[in-house]
């Protein structure tokens, strides 16, 4: 559908996106999105992303929320390396992370191949949602799935080499990242920060299988999915601390017969009121956890 534009919206400026990269290691840089929720004043700039220099350019690890963004991150990649961006890799299908591929369609876009799949099957609904939430900050946005299967144990590109852990639990498919050349751990969104983790395709179990592998990794740093960057490894004991809270909040309400506006009228624990998107993901993640935690908690033949 083609609207005619009205003179407010000839009059208004054109939102940019102000990205402005921090090296965090040797050759890699961070951008670090805000830990909100998607709104218009963001335009969805909520996600972490990482530029890191090879021989043959710089790697982008995950590419924003939208066509603009892109064009953003690629104004930011020549200027760190005049050779521009040799590949992408995208870390889960989650539309944040991975709409800005449509500006990068003739580079090497690496993913694992179950999120290649989910990219294509849910690409077109996550966009109908970020035209509602971010409107003309999307303007010319399509969702471009990654082209390239993520298969084995290292990922080598411009005599840079990663080491590959796909895990799961976030979504049904998780790439960390480990660089070896500065150990630094690129972990998307198995890791938060001071920012609520999302939960809409969690697998809870599966989630905290994940975190046990990369606590298991002698990292120098963690770049999360969301907020600061990590040299403690806050961002995993955090994450796991968070999930086990909502769990056991959900199943205690689920054996007191609370429904779900009494659980969202609760109030927070301190450690994770402050969180970046609170109370608005913990409310999102009551409405799509809660029905099947109640329907486990009720005695069966009720
Ligand atoms: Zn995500």
């Amino acid at each position: 559908m083609v609207c005619a534009p009205s003179a407010a919206v000839f009059a208004a400026p054109k939102k940019a996106y102000d990205l402005s990269p921090v090296q965090v290691a040797d050759g890699l840089w961070m951008i670090e999105g805000s830990t909100e929720y998607f709104t218009s004043e963001n335009g969805g700039a909520i996600v972490n992303c990482a530029l890191i220099e090879t021989g043959t350019g710089i790697v982008i690890v995950d590419t924003g929320p939208s066509r603009r963004y892109g064009e953003a991150l690629l104004e930011v990649a020549r200027g760190l390396n005049g050779r521009g961006v040799t590949a992408i890799v995208i870390t889960h299908h989650h539309p944040d992370h991975f709409f800005g591929n449509q500006v990068f369609g003739a580079t090497p876009i690496h993913a694992l191949p179950e999120t290649r799949a989910l990219a294509a099957s849910e690409g077109d609904g996550f966009a109908d949602n970020m035209y509602r939430l971010l409107g003309d900050w999307m303007r010319g946005t399509e969702p471009v799935p990654p082209n390239a299967d993520i298969a084995s144990s290292l990922l080598e590109i411009g005599g840079r080499t990663f080491q590959t852990l796909p895990l799961s639990g976030h979504t049904g498919a998780d790439l960390a990242l480990l660089d070896q050349k500065t150990g630094t751990l690129i972990a998307g969104d198995l890791a938060f920060l001071n920012r609520a983790p999302t939960t809409p395709h969690a697998d809870l179990d599966a989630w905290r299988a994940a975190l046990s592998t990369l606590e298991g990794i002698d990292a120098a740093a963690i770049l999360p999915g969301h907020g600061p960057l990590d040299r403690s490894g806050q961002s995993l004991t955090q994450t796991r601390a968070y999930l086990d809270w909502l769990e056991a909040t959900l199943e205690d309400a689920a054996l007191e017969g609370l429904d779900m506006v009494e659980i969202m009228a609760s109030e927070l624990p301190p450690e994770f009121a402050g969180m970046g998107a609170m109370p608005q993901e913990f409310h999102r993640s009551v409405a799509h956890l809660y029905p099947q935690i109640e329907r486990e908690a009720l005695p069966l033949g009720n």
